[in-house]
């Protein structure tokens, strides 16, 4: 992929304004970036293809001929055979000279039933595959796949069933059982044992490979919170950018555990609220400590220059976690093991932008704080301890809002070794990113900002110094900029366009902003999205959005965010999009 690369470098060197150095661009060339390698193993029916050919070259892939954009681009959907698939490709340029190449997609068997004419219990689907830890009344979830028509059971022959084949992707030979951990039981890091026997009397056995261990009821296992910005998530969900968080919290906060999948402790918060925290955020404390209880004490609700605080007497350091309201603007924040002593909440005349507090316990074990605001919008807050006292500082709104008065934090992202998404023609995400932060930070400081930048240059950096960096400054708003991407198996030319992104419901407000001014490029519209599960949109301390300009996967996309003059008309629009966000706070 050498060549590859050196005409990306080429590419984004004219792009970006730098000196291009001296090519012959008259020699025919035939890169792939997509599949990556000459040989490629999937699962999947589908493979996408992009790479790159001289402009005005005729490309072939399998003798049907595939559009070259004028950069060079070229992008296809394969469908794949179960088996080997050959594709040639062919590039033949005006002057008659030609360049081919092959490339072989191997689509893997799908998983089949297993054979009969050998008794046998598989490795593959079995569950539990992970550690677990159970208490009593949980559940566990029994699984194996094997010879069909058999009889199968665990631990001391209790009866697993065949599962209909139509509910398991037609296989046959998927036996399941669910076992609920009774009082008595006393697995100690224990694997769960199998046996399967045929109709002759034949009988094998296997062990699963995620081992059991019962913790017993009446000893609460408590641990505590260390690290940097550790965090609960809702459930033991993943997807491409972690699990959905329940709340990012502080170190030193204890919490009861009451079981274990894979790496991760299951927390109880309250009576039927459970989280999950990953378990090197987590130290375990001796047998005997107390769970996690405190009744609250007085309160106080105050304001300096900047922030309004709240703050509330505890025993402990108490899990939270919190959400908004928009209409009417409320933050509130639920506090779990706390019951109310609270008798006396003093509102000073300092505070500002907290205009009434108050309280309700709506649970056996959640007391929740809900804080009323000034203003439609908020400009964020955070949530913390000094000592075991809660501490809620909520951010005023400016008191101006002109742009002038504004200081930006931008996020180019990924950047050095982290390139992000690589187009047809093999420019970067990441130099994209960077050459459109440069130019929005440009726009913005010609309109009177101030603006910070998180990366300057082509440097790796991870997304917790960003994060760190964005957060210990002054920074009233937070953009990251990205290009998108689809995946291996979707066809490149279905999807397309500019979206915006945001976690809060509070900072929807800043990304439909500035996705409407954005639309006006005219990208089409991929969406607004919420709830995302983005680090950079985590943060509730300042409004934050998440700004994917275009697709790099589609070739036309991708062409415009190889154009200076089109990223400077994104980073106009960007900008005008924050300035519309900042007047309709005024309104
Ligand atoms: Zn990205």
């Amino acid at each position: 992929m050498a060549a590859g690369t050196f005409i990306a470098a080429w590419l984004l060197g004219v792009v970006l304004g730098g000196a291009s150095p001296s090519v012959d661009r008259t020699l025919l060339r035939l890169n792939l970036v997509v599949p990556a390698s000459d040989s490629t193993t999937t699962s999947l029916a589908r493979h996408r293809l992009a790479g790159n050919t001289s402009p005005g070259a005729l490309l072939r892939i399998n003798g049907k001929e595939l559009r070259v954009y004028p950069t060079g681009a070229f992008a296809d959907i394969l469908d794949l055979e179960v088996g080997e698939n050959l594709f040639t490709l062919s590039a033949v340029d005006p002057g008659g000279d030609s360049l081919a190449r092959s490339i072989v997609i191997i689509r893997e068997e799908p998983l089949a039933t297993s054979r009969t004419d050998t008794l046998l219990i598989e490795e593959v689907m079995m569950e539990p595959s992970a550690e677990q830890w159970v208490r009593q009344k949980d559940l566990l979830r029994v699984q194996f796949k094997g010879t069909p028509g058999c009889t199968a059971t665990f631990m001391d022959s209790l009866p697993m069933h065949e599962v209909a084949p139509e509910r398991v992707r037609g296989l046959r030979g998927i036996y399941r059982a669910v076992y609920q951990v009774g009082a008595c039981d006393s697995l100690e890091g224990e694997p769960v044992r199998f046996r399967l026997q045929d109709s002759l009397g034949n009988v094998v056995t296997k062990e699963s490979p995620g081992r059991v261990t019962c913790i017993e009821d009446w000893i609460p296992v408590t641990g505590v919170t260390v690290g940097d910005r550790p965090y609960l998530n809702c459930g033991l969900g993943r997807d491409r950018l972690g699990g959905t968080k329940l709340s990012y919290i502080v170190p030193g906060i204890r919490l009861s555990l009451t079981g274990k999948v894979g790496s991760q402790y299951r927390v109880a918060l309250a009576e039927g609220m459970d989280a999950w925290i990953p378990e090197e955020m987590v130290e375990l404390e001796p047998p005997g400590t107390y769970p996690p209880f405190s009744l609250t004490g007085s309160w106080s609700v105050s304001g300096d220059e900047k922030f309004d605080e709240v703050g509330v007497m505890l025993a402990e350091r108490l899990p939270y976690s919190s959400f908004q309201e928009i209409n009417p603007t409320r933050i509130h924040v639920d506090l779990y093991g706390a019951v109310p002593n609270t008798n006396w909440i003093t509102l000073h005349g300092t505070a500002r932008e907290v205009t009434n507090v108050h309280y309700r316990q709506v649970g056996t074990n959640t007391f929740r704080i809900t804080l009323e605001l000034a203003h439609r919008h908020i400009w964020g807050y955070d949530i913390s301890y000094e000592g075991t006292r809660l501490l809620i500082r909520v951010r005023r709104q400016p008191a101006s809002l002109e742009i002038e008065e504004m200081t930006i934090a931008l996020d180019a992202g990924h950047g050095g070794e982290n390139e992000g998404a690589i187009g047809s023609t093999g420019a970067m995400e990441k130099d994209v990113n960077l050459a459109t932060v440069l130019l929005l930070k440009e726009e913005l400081e010609d309109r009177g900002a101030r603006v910070l930048l998180t990366r300057s240059g082509d440097s790796t950096l991870s997304i917790t110094d960003r994060l760190n960096g964005v957060l210990a400054s002054d920074a009233d708003i937070l953009l990251s900029v990205h290009a998108n991407s689809i995946g291996v198996s979707t066809d490149p030319h279905a999807v397309r366009g500019v979206s915006t992104y945001y976690k809060h419901i509070c900072y929807r407000p800043l990304s439909v902003s500035i996705l409407d001014e954005l639309l006006k490029t005219g990208l089409r519209r991929f969406g607004n999205v919420g709830s995302f599960n983005f680090r950079l949109n985590s943060p509730t301390e300042l409004p934050n959005a998440l700004v994917e300009l275009a697709f790099m996967s589609h070739p036309e996309d991708e062409m415009k965010l190889l154009d200076e003059e089109f990223r400077r008309e994104l980073a106009e629009r960007i900008a005008d999009g924050i300035e519309r966000f900042l007047e309709e706070c005024e309104e």
